[in-house]
């Protein structure tokens, strides 16, 4: 099949990161018989760099044009890049809001998979992180607490802020189709979280999923709260497989999630919207620390383009292929810097590029 893909490198890390994912991707395309098109654009510092602006309209109408997006990651250090002296509609990561914004992504995918070999990594106990696990989150986007309509003014004398939340009905129906779609490509199982003992919002939100939940027998579905979510992700997180949830609980779920997988660079990320079209970028940022180097763990740009061929090109045997061949480069003890650990034997460090080779080398 032919897809073009559209990549942002961005700033930092991006370049090294995004430059081993197309690899992976482009090795897909020969094992499978594939034609996988790239066309790179700037965005964020390079782009200001470039333009004068950290996305041009002419970006967002080139990732527009594509079936998907595969980007590193943007921005500098605050305090020594001058992009930071600039207000912050022309700093770096306003591109990355406008173009998420652009394109009307408004469901965001964050999976926590703990892999055997990073177990050491998960900070949950030794028996819990044992039985390891595999979360997928599904995050709205576009609505709720951080959309709404708010104020700050003084009411008899005293500060009063105020902050809406809004759902309609449709926002919810979308994300949950969504969910178990996704679920259908997993354990089949859903579970909705919400406060909906209390909010209006979260009675609403249980209601619509409940209905769309009716037309997907095939998947199990049930109901929690958040507060108990947020207690049974590091009690038990081997029970979820996905997990859908409104904007702010998803906002802090998800980082909570993030923390029990452990490494920064082994977490990839989707932005979908309501057809296939995506765009999938690592959790971590452009690490300006290590840029260059060539020590950036790329996995998590590499998990993000299996994510890619999985939810956008619906090429689920070629992510599994991936998936696969990225387990595989962990059991066979190959290492970056960041999930480098000391004092074990078998390990081998490896640099961003050889650990690239090393995942395209495994697709079969
Ligand atoms: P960061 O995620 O870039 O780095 C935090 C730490 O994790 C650093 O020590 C870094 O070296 C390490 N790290 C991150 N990714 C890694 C990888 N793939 N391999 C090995 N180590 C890795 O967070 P930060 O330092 O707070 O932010 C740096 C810049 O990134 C800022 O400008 C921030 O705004 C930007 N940022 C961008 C995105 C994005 O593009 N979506 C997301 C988060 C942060």
């Amino acid at each position: 099949m032919n897809f073009k893909i559209v990549t942002i490198p961005g700033d930092g890390i991006g370049p090294e990161i995004v430059r081993e994912a197309q690899k992976v991707l482009e090795k897909v395309a020969t094992v499978y018989g594939h034609k996988f098109c790239f066309e790179k654009v700037l965005m964020g510092g390079c782009s200001i760099d470039a333009y004068g602006e950290p996305l041009t309209d002419e970006t967002i109408e080139t990732c527009k044009s594509a079936d998907a997006v595969l980007m590193g990651s943007i921005g500098g250090k605050v305090g020594q890049s001058s992009w930071y002296e600039l207000p912050p509609e022309k700093r770096p990561e306003a591109g990355l809001l406008k173009l998420r914004k652009s394109l009307g992504l408004f469901c965001n995918l964050r999976p926590a998979h703990l892999y055997p070999e990073l177990k050491k990594a998960c900070p949950l106990r030794e028996s819990i992180a044992d039985q390891g696990f595999d979360v997928m989150m599904v995050r709205e986007l576009t609505g709720g607490l951080y959309f709404g309509t708010r104020k700050t003014e003084v009411v008899d004398g005293e500060e009063v802020a105020t902050d809406t939340l809004v759902y309609h009905d449709y926002e919810i129906r979308r994300i949950a189709e969504k969910a178990f779609e996704i679920a259908s490509k997993r354990q089949c199982h859903v579970t909705s979280v919400d406060k909906a003992n209390v909010l209006d919002s979260s009675r609403l939100w249980r209601k619509i999923v409940t209905e769309v939940g009716k037309a997907h027998p095939d998947i199990a579905l049930d109901h929690a709260l958040v507060d108990s979510t947020a207690m049974q992700l590091v009690r038990n997180p081997g029970q979820f497989d996905v997990v859908v949830t409104e904007n702010m609980f998803g906002d802090i779920l998800s980082d909570e999630m993030a923390e029990i997988a452990g490494s920064l660079g082994m977490l990839p990320s989707a932005s979908l919207r309501e057809d296939s079209f995506g765009l999938y970028e690592p959790s971590g940022g452009s690490a300006p620390d290590i840029a260059g180097l060539n020590v950036a763990n790329p996995l998590a740009t590499i998990l993000s383009a299996a994510m890619l061929l999985r939810y956008s090109f619906n090429l689920s045997k070629e992510a599994d292929a991936v998936e696969a061949a990225v387990a595989e480069t962990l059991t066979a003890g190959l290492r970056t810097a960041d999930i480098m650990e000391d004092g074990v034997s078998g390990l081998t460090r490896l640099s961003t590029s050889e650990m690239g080779d090393q995942v395209a080398a495994r697709i079969r």
